[in-house]
């Protein structure tokens, strides 16, 4: 996922951006100071050195103008000196006429050369500069004549004419003038020419001078107001310098944390982006991308709830158009979406509205996957509320929904009908064929259940074998009824068809709200049409689970309606169910004990340990009623635990009187199959510290019919610690003489109906005498029980029986009296005196 959209910048941007850096600065400032300099030097040097070269100039001249004249003075004087002093000596050698002409002739000529050297060239007098053009005349021609009276003289003076030498000295021809006017002359000429020359020069170099102070002054001002403008650039640039590199400092910041986020938002584990007021994403990281299959080039630019599944997608646009703006308010939903590949996937969204300063609003979002969780989550809620074999909603399930329905409305007509459906002879089905095979019949009948469903209706499975339709109805309709048979059919059906081909039926009972309501204090006799009472779950339950166990009585595969007086058993038993609460918590349970002697001799073997119940509501209950109901409400375990314990305590008792008397004590089958009952077994014994060869369970049948491995594996573990195990009840179930090969059973304990019909039914004589024979083969004990009479007990010991229990024999009797009983007897046995 790129910000491409809030990447671009302008051209503008760009080129503010390339000013911001810090070379065109660098570059700029460096133009601006070449050009300054170059400006100045083109402008000033020129004039400068013009200025400088004329004073140069003028110097110069001064300076050999003044050297001229010095060296002019002082020749002068010398030659001056010199011409006098060889007319001097010509006029004494002339007198002498011994004149070392030689001499002076050289003289002569070392001052005509001498003059030669000082005879100044206009041109060279020129150079005097400040002198004027007459001056120079006049001293060239001063000079020319001072030059040929001097020779004229010295040509008299060398002719010997010293006389007259002296007088052309003196005589006008200016010869006299030679020595001093001449000179004089000259020098004032000279110093004329010097003084003006002097005078220009001064002139000139004031102009020069007072030219260069204005050259220079304004050559200081524009320097300085130069310099100053520099400055004021380079402070300028400067800061700008020092603005840009701050700027360019908190870019690369600013640069180095959006790429520190842009790494944090794009390997974020959630996935997040943010779209549009209008829905158009604008940004999704890889994340997001990845949890919906795309990249994330394919989802910028396209509207979020196409993405959503479409039941979510009014819910969203909704939440986003009322969710207030800022960062704090977000919302949080669990929302399905669509992949790519059109897989669903679940995420819990955050989506808050950003409205910053001076942009468009947009929302931002977070997008965590749950797809797992969720899926964990609904198997969990699917667990919690539906049956894993059937695939139909669970009892728990079923029993909320009938809470909603039983809930009464105003104005409301119809009621609920609830059918109890119970597969029949179940437990025998999953006995002979085994749990497995039991579970694929109840998923192929939770298949058929389930298809045959109609709206309005709700099926699920209710227990093992049970399962329970909800349907809206009139009371008492013929709707209901008809639905019901179809239902019956569904099971045989689902029997037929099934892979295992096991013909299955069911019992069905009905029970209708209203009527439960009206038989539970409702209104009586006004429920049609009336608003009905309406009754609790529960209840209901209750009362279609009686109509259908009255189904089963009369034959399975049949259905019953609940009418009032099964509906009052039904609430009888609630009744009963809740006295057992109490009486297990008041202690109102009782132990008796049935003796039951060895048939062959008569000699009291053991007592029966059998429960009594005098209820403080409900006056005595026999066991045959509240024991099943005890099974049902899970209480037996407590009541089978309060039996043994006592039946223990009294044959403890019985035992150290020196006799050896046993105790047999029921177990329930529900008692039997719990995980701790051999240590229960084992924990009582270890309590009474009774001898376990004298305890024998009664157990029966159902305990295999449950689980018969583990059974077995049961019976095995209780024989181990050295008490016996009797089946109880035999002949009344599905037991058959092969049962009792696979049972590793001590004893076999016939049931009542076969000695009631040993008198009546010759068949049952001979059925006695085949278990019998059957039971010698394996050494089993053969106990009957419901002796009433003699001619039954004589049959009894004709056929071998080895023990017997009943009327005749002994009636079930308090802990005391089988005290009495046991002490009356010789120690070790007891006889009977009918037995003789
Ligand atoms: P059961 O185990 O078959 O117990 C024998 C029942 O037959 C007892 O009924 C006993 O009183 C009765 N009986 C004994 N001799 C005769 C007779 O000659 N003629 C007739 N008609 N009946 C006779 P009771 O005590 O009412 O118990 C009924 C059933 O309740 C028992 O049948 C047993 O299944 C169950 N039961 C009783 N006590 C307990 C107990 O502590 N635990 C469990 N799990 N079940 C118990
Ligand atoms: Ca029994
Ligand atoms: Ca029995």
């Amino acid at each position: 996922m790129t910000f491409s959209a809030t990447r671009t910048r302008t051209a503008k941007q760009r080129f503010l951006s390339f000013l911001a850096s810090p070379f065109p600065v660098g570059y700029g400032v460096a133009a601006i100071i070449i050009l300054t300099l170059a400006y100045s030097g083109l402008d000033i040097v020129p004039t400068v050195r013009r200025d400088v070269q004329l004073l140069h100039d003028v110097q110069a001249v001064d300076v050999h103008a003044m050297r001229l004249e010095d060296e002019l003075q002082f020749e002068i004087q010398k030659n001056r000196r010199r011409f006098l002093m060889i007319l001097v000596t010509a006029g004494d050698r002339a007198g002498a006429k011994t004149a070392d002409s030689k001499g002076v002739q050289e003289e002569i000529r070392a001052l005509r050369a001498h003059d030669a050297t000082i005879a100044l060239t206009e041109s060279e007098l020129g150079l005097l500069g400040g002198a004027q053009a007459e001056s120079q005349r006049q001293f060239h021609a001063i000079w020319q004549r001072y030059v040929t009276l001097r020779d004229r003289l010295i040509t008299l003076a060398q002719d010997g004419g010293l006389g007259k030498a002296e007088g052309a000295s003196g005589a006008d021809d200016g010869l006299s003038n030679l020595g001093s006017g001449a000179f004089l002359s000259v020098e004032e000429v000279v110093q004329q020419a010097e003084a003006a020359s002097a005078t220009s020069s001064a002139n000139h170099i004031d102009q020069i001078s007072s030219n260069i102070k204005q050259e220079l002054k304004e050559f200081l001002i524009i320097t300085v107001v130069r310099v100053a403008v520099l400055s004021l650039l380079i402070w300028v640039a400067w800061r700008r310098f020092r603005a840009e590199r701050q700027l360019t400092r908190t870019t690369r910041e600013l640069r180095a944390s959006e790429d520190r986020f842009h790494r944090a938002y794009d390997s974020s584990a959630v996935g997040m982006g943010s779209f549009k007021l209008d829905g158009t994403l604008l940004s999704i990281n890889r994340m997001g991308a990845k949890i919906l299959g795309y990249e994330v080039s394919e989802l910028v630019g396209r509207k979020v709830k196409d993405f959503m599944a479409p039941e979510f997608r009014e819910d969203h646009i909704r939440q986003i158009a009322t969710l207030p703006a800022g960062p704090e308010s977000s919302y949080v939903a669990e929302r399905r979406v669509i992949r790519k590949d059109g897989s669903p996937a679940w995420l819990r969204n955050s989506v808050a509205l950003l409205r910053p300063e001076g942009e468009e609003g947009h929302y931002f979002f977070i997008s965590e996957e749950i797809t797992l969780q969720k899926e964990a989550h609904d198997r969990l809620e699917y667990l919690a509320n539906y049956d894993p074999v059937t695939n139909l909603p669970n009892r728990r399930f079923f029993e909320e929904q009938l809470s909603v329905a039983l809930r009464p409305r105003p104005g409301r007509t119809d009621c609920v009908a609830l059918l109890y459906l119970e597969i029949d002879s179940f437990d025998f089905l999953k006995g002979t064929f085994g749990r497995a095979i039991a579970d694929e019949i109840l998923a192929d009948l939770g298949a058929q259940l389930a298809s045959q469903r109609r709206d309005g209706e709700l099926v699920a499975r209710l227990d093992d074998q049970v399962f329970g339709m909800l349907v809206m109805a009139a009371p008492y309709d013929e709707a209901t009824l008809v639905r019901a048979g179809e239902l019956r059919e569904v099971f045989q059906r689902a029997g037929e068809a099934g892979k295992h081909r096991i013909p299955i039926s069911a019992s069905i009972g009905i029970a209708y709200s209203a009527d439960s309501a009206r038989e539970s204090g409702g209104t009586r006799g006004t429920f049609v049409g009336q608003a009905p009472k309406s009754t609790d779950a529960e209840t209901l339950l209750k009362f279609a689970r009686a109509a259908m166990l009255e189904a089963r009585s009369r034959g399975g595969d049949s259905i019953f309606l609940a009418d009032p007086a099964l509906q009052e058993r039904a609430a009888e038993l609630h009744r009963i169910e809740l006295a057992l609460l109490r009486g297990l918590r008041q202690d109102e349970f009782q132990v008796v004990f049935q003796p039951l002697f060895e048939v062959a001799t008569g000699k009291l073997v053991r007592f029966e340990a059998l429960c009594r119940w005098n209820s403080a509501e409900l006056g005595p209950i026999p066991p045959d009623r509240f024991i099943p109901i005890a099974e049902q409400t899970g209480l037996i375990p407590e009541i089978g635990r309060r039996v043994l314990h006592e039946a223990l305590r009294q044959a403890k008792i019985w035992s150290e009187t020196g006799r050896r008397i046993g105790v047999a004590v029921n177990v329930s089958p529900m008692q039997f199959m719990r995980p701790d009952f051999t240590h229960s077994i084992t924990e009582a014994l270890a309590l009474t510290q009774f001898p376990p060869g004298l305890l024998e369970l009664e157990i029966t049948e159902g305990i295999f019919i449950r689980d018969l491995n583990l059974a077995i594996a049961r019976i095995r573990e209780l024989q181990r610690l050295g008490l016996s195990i009797a089946l109880d009840d035999f002949g009344t179930g599905y037991s058959s003489l092969s049962y009792l090969q696979r049972m590793p059973i001590d004893a076999v304990k016939l049931d009542r109906s076969f000695v009631s019909e040993l008198t009546k039914n010759a068949a049952t004589v001979s059925m006695v005498r085949s278990v019998l024979a059957m039971a010698n083969a394996l050494h089993l004990r053969v106990i009957t029980e419901g002796v009433e009479t003699e001619e039954q007990l004589a049959i009894l010991r004709t056929l071998g029986c080895d023990e017997a229990q009943g009327y005749l024999l002994g009636r079930p009797e308090s802990a005391e009296m089988a005290l009495r009983r046991v002490l009356d007897g010789p120690l070790q046995t007891q006889t009977i005196g009918l037995l003789a």
